[in-house]
């Protein structure tokens, strides 16, 4: 199950129907309303959801970690996250590149900007020191098929990587916290296998959890059961349930890099964000940037953003 590609062993009939929430269907046709050159309905969506947003994020900020005062987050908006799946490079040898150029413009030095080389693939690492040498792995892949743009499978998770990356950099952190952009996903896992292949074995115990961000634009957060750890998952909800966004998750027959993390007993969650709609949209030519809805996006950045400093305050082996 691993060496087959994600999502391409689903089946429409294997999607289930908790898939279809309301709130983001009805925002749905909002973006395809927008595509007729009607952007009246997206923009009203943007211009209350950021406002109720982001108070509700500071506030769970501040009550989900002790440790990282709100005003030291670097919060992103909606339009912003939006800027950059606009710009979903669509040529699989230009994504690295471009993945490199998008933290540089998020705060990442050059210098910082680590890419990992293995025999069949490299991973772009970068590591933010924490107080321990505890870690936090947060990844997204940044490959693609050869059909469409890759814009929400993955160049979505790499926005919300990068922008996560920006809201966390300057953050007082326990732990240390590495962001990920795996190559090679869609061929079997390739780059984040590599990545657990290579940490030594008595390093094993310093991950303390794997938060792995795969395809959002259609829906709302959720999470993907059979490749996720239950602890980690109920955490998520718990923490969705606090602020106020609507969540969901489903064992589907399909495989994301968190179970890379998993088979090596790293405790792993993979988010995404797709509706019954992806069969007609991933992997084929209609995954383009005028597909995404930014408000997934926006949510999935949120919600990582509230996992990652709750794990950060949590004791490294809370969810093993
Ligand atoms: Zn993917």
């Amino acid at each position: 199950m691993d060496s087959a590609p994600l999502w391409l062993q689903v089946s429409a009939q294997t999607w289930p129907a908790v898939h279809r929430p309301p709130l983001l269907k009805q925002r749905h046709k909002d973006l395809a309303g927008m595509k007729s050159c009607n952007r009246k309905s997206l923009s009203a969506i943007l211009r209350f959801a950021p406002r109720i947003s982001f108070a509700l994020l500071l506030f769970s900020l501040a009550s989900a970690s002790a440790n990282l005062p709100s005003q030291s987050a670097d919060l992103s908006s909606p339009d912003q996250l939006k800027e950059e799946i606009a710009s979903a490079p669509c040529k699989d040898t230009e994504r690295l590149d471009a993945v490199r150029k998008l933290f540089e413009r998020m705060g990442a030095a050059p210098a910082d900007i680590a890419v990992e080389r293995f025999k069949n693939v490299e991973n772009l690492v970068i590591s933010k020191p924490g107080l321990s040498s505890e870690k936090i792995v947060i990844g997204a892949h940044y490959d693609k098929v050869s059909d469409g743009c890759g814009a929400i499978d993955n160049w979505t998770g790499i926005v919300v990587l990068a922008h996560l990356y920006k809201s966390l950099k300057d953050a007082a952190l326990n732990k240390t916290v590495l962001f990920v952009a795996f190559g090679k996903e869609e061929k079997g896992l390739f780059g984040s296998s590599a990545m657990v292949g290579a940490i030594p074995k008595d390093q094993l115990d310093h991950y303390c959890a794997m938060i792995n961000i795969d395809s959002f634009g259609l829906a709302v957060p959720q999470v993907l059961d059979n490749v996720s750890n239950a602890k980690l998952r109920n955490l998520a909800a718990d923490l969705a349930k606090e602020m106020k966004i609507p969540f969901s998750s489903a064992s589907v027959n399909a495989d994301a890099d968190s179970s890379s993390f998993m088979k090596k007993k790293i405790p792993a969650v993979t988010l995404h964000g797709l509706s019954n709609e992806w069969a007609s949209i991933i992997h084929t030519a209609n995954d383009k940037p005028s597909r995404v809805n930014p408000m997934s996006v926006y949510l999935g950045y949120q919600l990582t953003l509230v996992l990652a400093t709750h794990l950060d305050r949590d004791p490294c082996g809370a969810y093993r």
